[in-house]
């Protein structure tokens, strides 16, 4: 009987250590990439980079604030 309580303790320790290790996993990296605040290099107006005008390795609010 007391073998059979330290088996199901030890089984419910396993489970709880794996559920919480799950529950730490952090959400995807890719999308907190995307949704990362980056500065306009004409106006410092800040724009999610995935809506950012890219140009010469510069970011930009807009298309006008590009091609000033
Ligand atoms: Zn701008």
């Amino acid at each position: 009987m007391l073998k059979l309580l330290l088996l199901v303790g030890a089984l419910v320790a396993v489970y709880f250590i794996f559920f919480k290790k799950k529950s730490l996993t952090p959400p995807s990296a890719d999308k907190t990439q995307d949704e990362a605040m980056i500065p306009c290099a004409k106006c410092d107006t800040y724009v999610q980079v995935k809506e950012a005008f890219m140009r010469d390795g510069k970011y930009y609010c807009s298309r006008e604030c590009m091609e000033e």
